[in-house]
């Protein structure tokens, strides 16, 4: 019997392979950039694409596969794709929700406490033996009972706010509509409005181009200069030379970020700044969830091929 084909597209843990491999013929390839390299006859057999990564897979990648049938993405969000290139064409894509929920909504925690409580430069006080030189570092900025905001309100951005009421915050958010909430939380219309409210806001939107810059100059603006910002969705949400003046200038506290506009070589304006905490792109990364995200991309791969109805589809 024969195989079908897979395509690993992206780095995979080692946990992955073995299961890439079993009722498959895999081929790997690093990044889509080397799909052309790959052997014709090879490329026309491949029925489905195990993607990962955040390069772009368009309409050019899937036409060097003209047996493609589904595009499963090893994450949440899949701006990379070309969904609607891929429905042209009749290929499923799907993305792995919820798993990776907790993950993101604990690291926005995290990094908002981190930066609020100075504990990047106090671990290196520390470190340095600073406490016994200079005596205690200076006072860090409360973070309970502050008002929060949260900008989209969706599966995580959902997870954010139930962490956030835990600590006694006011909960404002803004999404296109309202939402079902517990008693007390306030929707804002317009981004503008959620900015002015709170004193820590934090970007859970989905990324690509519906949300370019959605979190724009004058929602920065509106921002008091108190305010801090995290975000954890994609650097595109966000208008990032605004953001960047806004902290250079003083305008707002701070920023608290894991995605940047360009990833891994992200601005290096943010490196000359005292008042931002940053982490390379790590919402999702723990053994654990990454190994949620694997499960449920193959599984929807095996759905499809099996004619079965997809777990997580986007199209
Ligand atoms: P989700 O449930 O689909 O929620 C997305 C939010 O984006 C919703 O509040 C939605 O608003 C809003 N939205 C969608 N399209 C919009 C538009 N055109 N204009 C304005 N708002 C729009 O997604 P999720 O599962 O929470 O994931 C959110 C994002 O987190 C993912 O797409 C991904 O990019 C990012 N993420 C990052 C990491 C990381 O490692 N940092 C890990 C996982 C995910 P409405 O409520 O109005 O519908």
């Amino acid at each position: 019997m024969t195989l079908p084909a897979l395509l690993a597209i992206g780095a995979y843990a080692d946990w992955d392979v073995p299961d890439m491999q079993e009722g498959f013929d895999l081929l790997q390839i690093a990044s889509a950039s080397a799909l052309a390299g790959v052997d014709v006859a090879r490329r026309q057999g491949i029925k489905a694409v195990a993607y990962k990564g955040h390069n772009p897979f368009g309409a050019t990648e899937m036409d060097l596969l003209p047996s493609l049938e589904i595009i499963a993405n090893y994450g949440v969000g899949y701006d990379a794709i070309d969904v609607e290139a891929a429905t042209k064409r009749g290929v499923r894509v799907t993305n792995t929700p919820d798993v990776l929920n907790d993950d993101v909504a604990d690291l926005a925690v995290a990094m908002l406490l981190s930066f609020t409580r100075n504990m990047a430069f106090n671990a290196a006080w520390q470190a340095r033996g600073d406490w016994a030189e200079k005596g205690d570092p200076p006072l860090a900025r409360k973070f309970s009972g502050a008002r929060a905001g949260i900008m989209g309100l969706g599966r995580i951005g959902r997870e954010i706010a139930d962490r956030l009421a835990a600590f006694k915050m006011e909960i404002h958010y803004h999404s296109r509509s309202k939402k079902n909430t517990p008693a007390g939380w306030v929707w804002h219309e317009t981004p503008e409005g959620l900015a002015a409210a709170c004193d820590y806001m934090v970007v859970a939107l989905v990324g690509g181009k519906a949300t370019e810059n959605y979190v724009s100059r004058d929602v920065i603006a509106a921002m008091g200069a108190d305010a801090v910002i995290a975000n954890i969705s994609r650097g595109t949400t966000i208008d990032e030379d605004a953001l960047l003046e806004a902290l250079e200038a003083g305008h707002i506290r701070g920023a608290a970020l894991d995605v940047f506009r360009v990833e891994p070589q992200f601005d290096p304006r943010f490196l000359a700044l005292k008042n931002v905490y940053l982490q390379p792109h790590q919402g999702s990364a723990t053994v654990e969830t990454r190994k949620g995200m694997g499960a449920l991309q193959r599984a929807n791969i095996r759905a499809h091929l099996a004619g079965k109805r997809l777990l997580t589809p986007v199209n």
